[in-house]
């Protein structure tokens, strides 16, 4: 399993691969250290039980998706039956559109999930079972309140 943790102090993301992940790692963006406790869980990539940064036991799902990458798709799709409008040729450039949009979303069914810490938003990838449940805004609201007191930030 491969957990991107996340500073708690500048945010920066740190892939880790757990099953061989030392105890503490340093922060590239800061230089801080930073100290992990991976479950037996996680080091097996059985499931996601307890966030080794934040020690959290609340996460959720998310489609593992770039939307910088899926603007791209409709950005340049755009362009191109612009040129196609411009010629008069209206009818190739709505298809154009279209299809950009059609990409866009069999790309976003046929992406993996990814769970996330609801607390510190480390992320975590691997062949395990999801178990956790969609985005609750509610408890991303308490929990991360929770945990940016608890870190100093608030
Ligand atoms: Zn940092
Ligand atoms: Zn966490």
């Amino acid at each position: 399993m491969i957990v991107v943790a996340k500073c708690p102090k500048c945010d920066a993301g740190l892939p880790v691969d757990a099953s061989e992940a030392p105890s503490a790692i340093k922060c590239g963006g800061c230089g801080r250290d930073l100290p992990l406790t991976f479950s037996p869980a996680l080091r097996g990539d059985a499931g996601v039980d307890r966030c080794p940064v934040c020690q959290g036991a609340d996460f959720y799902v998310r489609k593992d998706f770039d939307p910088k990458l899926g603007l791209t798709v409709v950005v340049i799709g755009a362009l191109i039956s612009g040129v196609f409008y411009w010629f008069g040729r209206d009818i190739i450039a709505y298809s154009i559109l279209a299809s950009a949009a059609l990409i866009d979303l069999v790309v976003y069914g046929r992406l993996k999930d990814v769970t996330v810490c609801y607390r510190c938003h480390s992320e975590f990838r691997g062949a395990y079972q999801r178990t956790a449940s969609s985005f609750d805004l509610h408890t991303a609201d308490v929990l991360e309140l929770e945990y940016e007191r608890k870190i100093g930030r608030r």
